[in-house]
């Protein structure tokens, strides 16, 4: 799939908001006014315990989403059988709770890599929706390879990426975890290649908690990285009453 668009946009990049209702709120005040267009990276679901109201909060900011694997086990595509213990829990809670119509809504996603007109969206990685770029091993073969100068990334709630300057040597973007709000900003040169994660917006694990997002102005050529606090324990709080796995409920709180 590719989308055509005619001006140089600024665009909301959100990943991984894992029905964190908590955390997508506070991201989508900061970037209130900061924006053109939003994007969404996959894994809406799975985890958290607001996958119906997180489906219908992205679904209003934006068409440009993709699924991840999560979206998938939830929707029935997949089994979850590679996924952990307490994720599978989780995915089988989704299943359970979800609306007929957001079932159906996550069963019709696409997978990435979506295009448009200056960068390109996966979940994981563009040979495989289900990789995690983790380091040099799976990033330096892709950015060699890169069909467009940036291809944003989530799946492992890292917030940062990697890059290829023009005349230098592969290095990891590390985004400071300073005081809240636009905690980063990388700088594209021309033909440098990038790989970005935006960070994840419901479970980072990064050891950050703060929920995480980026915006990409496509006319600076700048990529924003930002860091945003959340009301953890109300989050926790809902997710014992559902009764979600306690190791899913504790990690929230160390960014882990
Ligand atoms: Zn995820």
């Amino acid at each position: 799939m590719r989308i055509k668009s005619e001006h140089r946009l600024r665009y909301l990049v959100l990943s991984d908001t894992h029905a964190n209702l908590e955390a997508l709120e506070p991201c989508l005040e900061l970037a209130q006014g900061k924006y053109d267009q939003a994007v969404c990276l996959g894994d809406l679901v799975g985890y958290g315990p607001d996958p119906n109201t997180v489906i219908a909060r992205v679904r209003g900011l934006t068409q440009v989403i993709i699924r991840g694997n999560h979206d998938k086990a939830c929707a029935g595509i997949t089994d979850a059988h590679d996924f952990n213990h307490w994720a599978r829990l989780a995915t089988m809670w989704t299943r359970d709770v979800l609306t007929p119509e957001n079932f159906a809504f996550l069963r019709e996603l696409p997978a990435g890599p979506v295009m448009l007109e200056t960068f390109g969206m996966v979940h994981g990685a563009l040979v495989d929706e289900d990789e995690y770029i983790l380091g040099p091993v799976e990033a330096l073969p892709a950015l060699r390879n890169l069909p467009t100068q940036v291809i944003f990334f989530g799946h492992t709630h890292v917030q940062g990426g990697f890059m290829l300057p023009p005349a230098g040597k592969y290095q990891s973007v590390r985004c400071s975890s300073g005081p809240h709000g636009r905690t980063a900003v990388l700088t594209l040169q021309d033909a440098g290649r990038y790989l970005i994660n935006p960070g994840s917006v419901g479970q980072p694990r990064d050891g950050d908690p703060r929920a995480a997002f980026a915006i990409f102005d496509e006319k600076q050529r700048e990529v924003e990285y930002y860091r945003i606090p959340y009301d953890i324990a109300r989050t926790q709080e809902k997710m014992r009453k559902a009764e979600l796995p306690e190791p899913l409920i504790r990690r929230l709180q160390v960014g882990r």
